[in-house]
């Protein structure tokens, strides 16, 4: 899971989910007439998921594993539980089939206080909760939000740990590739690299080595890992760029997949945790 930047709505398709949330909480819907209200909305469904689909990392994937495409619009707070927030924009993230309907389901544990203990990956940093193992793969929870979300997500199926621990492998060897080919002066594919990197599933893998403090980066990973992971920070924040975030009024927001790439996403200023991420 990686922080990924949620615009706010404006224009018609707001208009639209704000009626259908006015109605709804008229008639004191049940999260049965809720979930019927919801699947007739084909045409407002159809705009929300290419709008989530622009947020999400990589090429449209999952919200949560950061591995399948983001197939399903999950309703973070469900529908079963909570029918007025059937068309909030606010609840309404990417998942993959597995994610939605095998883990998730409707599940959503809550503290004494009523707070959700799910990490919602657009609304806080995934990274204060979890800590990954480079080298298994394996999350671990840093909170109880981080060991609920690990719970509730599946987030340490092994399909899922086996894909972390080959992302890191190989942005280890895109991250020597991208330091070699600037050294040489080979900015075009220096650029493709840096590109491709954004694209990769398991983004969350290059966000935690991203929050490796240096000098710990320097020992785990080499000197010229390290140093193309510092670099980056200064090309994500000239060239290649997150849009900032923004009011969408239209279907769509920037490039089709490319808005939540992982390398601007961390381009927000987020302070290194004090813990290292390793095992
Ligand atoms: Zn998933």
């Amino acid at each position: 899971m990686i922080p990924l930047r949620r615009p706010r709505l404006e224009g018609p398709l707001a208009e639209k989910l704000a009626r259908r949330t006015a109605r709804l909480s008229a008639e004191d819907a049940t999260a049965e007439a809720a979930r019927r209200s919801w699947q007739r909305a084909s045409a407002v469904r159809k705009q929300v998921k290419a709008l989530l689909q622009g947020m999400s990392a990589g090429l449209a994937r999952c919200m949560y594993c950061g591995d399948s495409q983001g197939t399903d619009i999950d309703h973070f707070v469900p529908i079963a539980l909570a029918p007025a927030r059937t068309f909030l924009w606010d609840n309404l993230l990417l998942a993959c089939a597995h994610c939605n309907s095998n883990e998730k389901r409707e599940r959503f544990p809550r503290d004494d206080a009523g707070a959700s203990l799910l990490i919602d990956p657009t609304a806080e940093e995934p990274h204060d909760h979890l800590r990954l193992s480079f080298m298994t793969g394996e999350y671990f929870p840093r909170s109880g939000k981080g060991a609920a979300t690990i719970d509730v997500f599946g987030l340490n199926r092994w399909v899922l740990q086996r894909g972390r621990e080959a992302a890191y492998a190989r942005c280890k060897s895109m991250l020597r590739d991208w330091v070699f080919l600037r050294a040489e002066g080979n900015e075009r594919e220096a650029r493709r690299v840096e590109e491709s990197l954004g694209l990769q599933p398991f983004a969350d893998v290059l966000h935690a080595m991203r929050h490796t403090p240096a000098p710990v980066a320097t020992t785990v990973f080499g000197v010229d890992v390290s140093r193309a992971l510092r670099s980056l920070d200064v090309a994500a924040t000239s060239t290649v760029g997150l849009p900032e975030p923004r009011s969408v009024k239209g279907t769509s927001i920037g490039t089709p997949g490319g808005s939540g790439i992982i390398i601007p996403a961390a381009a927000a200023p987020v302070p290194p945790p004090p813990h290292a991420t390793l095992r």
